[in-house]
């Protein structure tokens, strides 16, 4: 098997909700600004650590947050609603940029330039969930040290010192780990580096990427995840000749059910999208200028393509805390409900953290952004107040494609809770859909595509509670909106037993 076969073929068997859950969930709306509240620094988790100065005149500093990402923008804002930003906390980020909503790298950013595309400062954290844009100024203005392009490169757990790329030694009394994870990449030796190949991650892909689209004539997306659903519907936007190629049998397998996502891909199709699914990649070939120029696929056939993005998912980026505790079943770094990790005074939040997941009595990593703002918040919390009991998050995902200015339909969908057993779907996509997925009874999980607000209010409560729905009371619903008052009625009829 080659390596890219291989690559695929894992990534397939990784992409289980029971597993490092990768689906994306929505902006959360019920996310609101915490009060302020006074400080009770929690003794039980700081380590011995006076500190020196309130300017960082030295090289103590007192909260090392390391990673600049979407946690590390929502964890700096809860330091700062419970007055331990200032002198206090230290921000150490690979990226030259403040932390940022990342969501929108492939939605809004990747518009054409005559669509309005998003730029930074425009989506800095906290906007994603209605708070205030913390800039580089806002940081400055907080008093909090932030240290960009100087990735931590080592760890010394005894002397409570990390290592920064260029040569800095920071100690720190607590540290909290945001590193969240790196896309997975084709091997070099198979064309992963080849001139056009681009994957999505941070600011600076996203720019890379923009700059062959604008050249772009034929593109291939490979992945037909969340990646592979957004940037191929980006491409439309940008009228490119465009390829979908993955090794399921569907698009994003690990949630939709085949129906739903047939309704997908042929609203892709319409819009000039080609799929070649169960398809796998022997490699990527060069043209005489050495920039990608075809795909070979395991048929021995080949697609010529000038831009290629490849969307196959994501790792922990847990270099260079291995020893901090890893998680061999989901990876990343373990952590319990209160984030802490093996080591006192260190701790682990969004994208990189295996966390209980209480719900459903296993243990878990969650790249979505709702969880890297709530672990976030759940951690600075637990770590500066009084606060004791444990992180209970509700998985929920969601997607938001062909948003530009001028298309011809606007999609988005919601999903929460577990999908597990039978599915009953109600409702045609155009206008809208419904799938739920019961066990025993018992509502688990609920999609809804294209809701109202009152509506996708309801999905949590209804995935939280799990109600028994009668199924045949569901199957008979003519529309969404009945189906969506049958299990309505059957949390009300639940709350008041
Ligand atoms: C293109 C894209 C689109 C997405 N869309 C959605 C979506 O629609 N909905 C959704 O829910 N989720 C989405 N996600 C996932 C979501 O963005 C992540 O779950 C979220 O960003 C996780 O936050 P985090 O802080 O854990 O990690 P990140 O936001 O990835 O931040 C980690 C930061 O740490 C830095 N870093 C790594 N190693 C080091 C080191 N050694 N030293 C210093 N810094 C380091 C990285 O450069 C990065 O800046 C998307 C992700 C991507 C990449």
């Amino acid at each position: 098997m080659s390596s890219a076969r291989r690559l695929m073929a894992t990534m397939s068997n990784n992409w289980s909700l029971k597993n490092g859950l990768s689906l994306w969930c929505p902006q959360s709306t019920s996310l609101n600004r915490l009060p302020r509240q006074s400080s009770v620094p929690s003794r039980s988790f700081r380590r011995s650590y006076t500190v020196l100065s309130s300017s960082f005149a030295n090289e103590n500093r007192e909260y090392v947050i390391v990673g600049g990402g979407n946690a590390a923008g929502y964890a700096a804002r809860t330091f700062v609603e419970h007055g331990m930003a200032n002198g206090k906390l230290c921000i150490v980020s690979k990226e030259a940029y403040a932390p940022y909503e990342r969501p929108a790298l492939t939605k809004g950013y990747l518009f054409p330039s005559d669509k309005k595309p998003a730029r930074l400062p425009g989506f800095h954290t906290c906007v994603g969930s209605g708070g205030e844009r913390q800039t580089s100024e806002w940081y400055k203005e907080q008093g909090i040290e932030m240290l960009y392009e100087d990735p931590v490169t080592g760890i010394d757990i005894e002397k409570q010192t990390l290592t920064t790329n260029s040569g800095k030694l920071l100690k720190y009394g607590t540290l909290i780990i945001s590193t969240g994870c790196t896309a997975s990449r084709f091997p070099e030796k198979i064309g992963g580096k080849l001139l056009g190949v681009h994957y999505i991650r941070d600011v600076a892909d996203a720019d890379s990427l923009i700059a062959s689209l604008e050249k772009a004539r034929k593109v291939v997306v490979v992945g037909g995840g969340y990646i592979g659903m957004e940037v191929a519907a980006a491409a439309v936007g940008w009228k490119l000749d465009t390829t979908v190629i993955f090794p399921e049998d569907h698009l994003l397998q690990r949630l939709f059910t085949p129906s739903l996502a047939r309704k997908y891909e042929e609203l892709y199709q319409e819009n000039g999208v080609k799929f070649m699914k169960g398809v796998s990649i022997e490699n990527l070939e060069a043209g005489s200028d050495g920039r990608v120029a075809a795909v070979k696929l395991g048929n021995g056939s080949t697609i010529d393509a000038d831009t290629i993005i490849i969307g196959i998912g994501a790792k922990p980026a847990v270099s260079p805390f291995e020893s901090v505790g890893l998680n061999t079943t989901v990876g990343g770094i373990q952590v319990d409900g209160q984030f802490r990790t093996s080591i006192p005074g260190i701790f682990a939040i969004g994208d990189v953290a295996a966390f209980p997941l209480k719900m459903y009595n296993r243990i878990a990593r969650v790249e979505h952004v709702d969880h890297a703002r709530r672990s976030a918040q759940h951690c600075i919390k637990a770590l500066l107040s009084s606060q004791t009991h444990t992180y209970d998050y509700l998985p929920y995902f969601y997607s938001r494609v062909f948003e530009y200015e001028g298309s011809p339909r606007k999609v988005w969908w919601q999903f929460f809770g577990d999908n597990v057993g039978e599915t009953i779907e109600i409702g045609n996509f155009d206008p809208k859909i419904t799938t739920f997925w019961m066990d025993a009874g018992k509502l688990k999980g609920v999609l809804l595509e294209s809701g109202s607000p009152e509506e996708f209010q309801l999905l949590p409560k209804l995935a939280r509670s799990q109600p028994f729905l009668d199924k045949a009371k569901l199957k008979n619903a003519t529309s969404v909106e009945e189906a969506l008052e049958v299990a309505r009625a059957a949390l009300q009829d639940e709350a008041a037993v």
